[in-house]
């Protein structure tokens, strides 16, 4: 059985200490009997550590929103996961498509950087998915085929085991078009079949895939019903404690069902 999980992807909000804390007391109360739902919150790198201070000894755990596959040097602006572990973070979001699209990173960089994370002992949430263009032209399978097949590469199946996947169409991150879900699950089956041909049957069942894209209070618990749904990457939502609360709720629900 896969628990779901549920990550809130600040982006660049929220980077104020006084202001992650802030909303996280809020969140902390409202989700203390969870039990199923694993809760990840990736603030912007300035807020990491008000966040890990803010929510010590809750059932949140925290994750950083990129990092550099490099320990130390002359990287500027850059941030290494020995870093991150030494804040305390337990995840990493790699290879979200506005790390892809804006600044230009590649499933080869992205492949450094899973290898150092999971080096590093943190738990990457790797994120694959088409463009709008592409799905119209009916190559989405295409794409996450070539996105898997490079993102992946050389990757053990121990360690594919503790990658987190999140399948993010990305004509639906933030534009309030959320994939219907049945479209994601379609993909979401794809990925599995995916890792099945390269790792095996056992492997594959063990494989967390997310789903991000446009989740809300109102949509999330349809998509979390689906099988292969392993909860969801939020971003726009997450930034609140009442709608982010809604949506682990749904996720807790759709896995006790
Ligand atoms: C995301 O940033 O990963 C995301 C899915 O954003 P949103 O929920 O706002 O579409």
């Amino acid at each position: 059985m896969r628990n779901p999980i549920i990550g809130g992807n600040w982006k660049m909000n929220k980077g104020i200490p006084s202001e992650a804390a802030e909303m996280l007391k809020e969140l902390i109360p409202l989700v203390k009997k969870i039990r199923y739902v694993d809760i990840v919150i990736a603030p912007p790198f300035t807020a990491i550590s008000s966040v890990i201070q803010t929510v010590e000894k809750t059932n949140i755990m925290v994750g950083a929103q990129n990092m550099y596959y490099e320990e130390k040097g002359a990287f500027t602006g850059e941030v290494s996961a020995i870093f991150l572990k030494a804040l305390g973070c337990k995840y990493v979001i790699l290879g979200h498509s506005e790390r892809r699209d804006i600044f230009n990173e590649n499933d080869d960089l992205i492949n450094k950087k899973l290898k150092k994370a999971l080096n590093s002992d943190l738990i990457p949430i790797v994120c694959i998915g088409e463009h709008l263009e592409e799905r119209e032209t009916g190559k989405t399978k295409e794409i996450i085929e070539n996105q898997f097949n490079r993102t992946f590469k050389d990757l053990k199946s121990k360690e594919i085991s503790k990658t987190i996947i999140a399948y993010e169409p990305i004509w639906a991150i933030g534009t309030g078009k959320t994939a219907t879900p049945e479209q994601a699950e379609e993909i979401h089956i794809f990925i599995r079949e995916l890792i099945e041909s390269s790792y095996g049957k056992i492997t594959a069942e063990k494989v967390r895939i997310q789903y991000g894209g446009s989740i809300k209070s109102n949509n999330a618990k349809e998509i979390f019903e689906k099988e292969n749904i392993d909860g969801g990457l939020v971003g726009g939502s997450s930034l609140q404690s009442k709608s982010f609360y809604e949506i682990i709720i749904a996720a807790e629900e759709a896995f006790e069902e």
